[in-house]
């Protein structure tokens, strides 16, 4: 709770080291990331004395029942794209646990989770406890994933990484894994929706953080009824939309986190002109100092185009065209990733029948990035496997213990 209330004390400069990291918005920072991460280190203190066992009931005369106890020490290896949300989500919980644990900032990012552990400190937390190391992935990373004193490995960052964590730990100790991994997430818009709220929402989700996020909508299908009008109103509402400096308030998005990021969504945009979908809109960088890009639609995209296939990370949207709810699930679900998705309809069998269907960890209906500390986020497939927020999370850095002992004249 001390460690919640120094977050809060000291939200701007929180939220500033994030910014000059990361080219995140200072707005947003301030009232959305750092205030939330302060509520979710909140959330796990007050699930710290509510952690219990059960009592079996066993098929024979003993007394038998299950204690949780801390996995050990944890290693988390987080990315640059949320450097305060990603680090209270992985470390909190940990805490709450009982675990003790190292991290890994990423190496773009390192300056805010340096002060959390200044702030830790601060509250109170015994030295040796949350540990933070920086470097880089291979060499600090690779350390974390193949050491043998280490229990746990609680990753977030790409699938690529992802998989060299497995073997990682797989060669070492075999310790625990957990992936939350990329995402090319479907935003499926259905014609009975207000197409005012949804280009709203379809441009929010693919812009915020300037694209990069891992649940993005990076896949956009509209039913054939609205399409046209939802696409004239996407393209108004893109070329309007404040690409800047993310200090200024009027900015609504800022630079892309560094030259390779820069570099790969440009190589992207390039690819999708070669496959020959329709450039909609953007398409280029902004200005000539910076990491800036063009909010960037692309139209008619078919599944198989690599714009439709892979996570481009950044403000770039696949726009299709579709008929029926069968082809929008079977279409949403055509892909190697499993983060999120979103539904847009006012038909509630429809709403229902879709989100079943679809095979991702978090599903948002008539809204996007709906997060909250309380909702397990996480993907199905090739984005992961393991909880991040609610008590899923807290679980995951938890083990079960299975005691038992005859009762009084038990025949054992
Ligand atoms: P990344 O995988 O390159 O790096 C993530 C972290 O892993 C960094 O700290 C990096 O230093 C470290 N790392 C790199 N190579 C390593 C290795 N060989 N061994 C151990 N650690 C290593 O990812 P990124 O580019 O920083 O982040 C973008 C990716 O993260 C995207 O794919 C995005 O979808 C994903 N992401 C997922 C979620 C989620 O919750 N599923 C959230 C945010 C970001």
């Amino acid at each position: 709770m001390k460690f919640a209330e120094l977050i809060d004390e000291n939200v701007e400069e929180l939220a500033i080291l994030d910014s000059i990291d990361a080219g995140k918005l200072f707005s947003t920072g301030k009232i959305i990331d750092i205030p939330q991460a302060a509520n979710t280190v909140r959330y796990y203190a007050g699930a710290a004395d509510k952690i219990h066992g059960e009592v079996l009931k066993m098929s024979r005369e003993f007394h038998g029942y299950t204690l949780r106890e801390p996995i050990g020490v944890v290693g988390h290896i987080i990315p640059w794209n949320f450097p305060s949300t990603m680090f209270v989500a992985k470390v909190s919980p940990a805490l709450a646990a009982g675990c003790t644990m190292i991290v890994k900032p990423a190496e773009q990012t390192p300056l805010s989770a340096l002060f959390y552990a200044h702030l830790a400190k601060l509250a109170g937390i015994p030295d040796g406890v949350l540990n933070v190391i920086t470097g880089f992935g291979p060499t600090a990373g690779g350390a974390i994933s193949s050491h043998m004193d280490i229990d746990m490995v609680s990753f977030t960052g790409s699938t690529d990484v992802g998989r060299e964590i497995m073997q990682a730990a797989a060669k070492s100790n075999l310790k625990t894994v957990s992936l939350e991994l990329g995402g090319k997430s479907p935003l499926v818009i259905f014609d009975d929706a207000d197409v005012e709220m949804a280009s709203s929402l379809a441009l929010i989700g693919i812009l915020y953080n300037k694209g990069e996020i891992c649940v993005s909508s990076s896949r956009v299908l509209v039913q054939e009824g609205i399409y046209d009008e939802f696409t004239k109103k996407l393209k108004e509402k893109m070329e309007a939309w404040a690409v800047g400096d993310p200090f200024d308030p009027k900015v609504q998005q800022g630079p892309q986190v560094d030259k390779r990021q820069f570099e790969k969504i440009q190589s992207y945009i390039e690819h999708g002109k070669r496959e020959g979908a329709t450039l909609l809109t953007g398409g280029k960088p902004l200005g000539n100092k910076g990491y800036y890009i063009q909010p960037t639609v692309f139209a008619d995209v078919k599944d198989d185009m690599l714009i439709a296939q892979d996570e481009i990370f950044g403000p770039v949207m696949a726009l299709m065209k579709f008929k029926t709810i069968e082809e929008a699930i079977q279409r949403a679900n055509n892909t190697r990733y499993g983060l999120a998705a979103g539904i847009i309809t006012k038909d509630l069998n429809v709403a229902n029948t879709v989100s079943r269907s679809i095979r991702a960890g978090i599903i948002w209906i008539n809204c996007y990035f709906a997060f909250d500390r309380d909702c397990p986020y996480g993907g199905y497939k090739q984005s992961g496997f393991g909880r991040d927020f609610g008590m899923d999370a807290l679980y995951k850095y938890l083990q079960v213990k299975s005691i038992a002992t005859p009762l009084y004249n038990s025949p054992w």
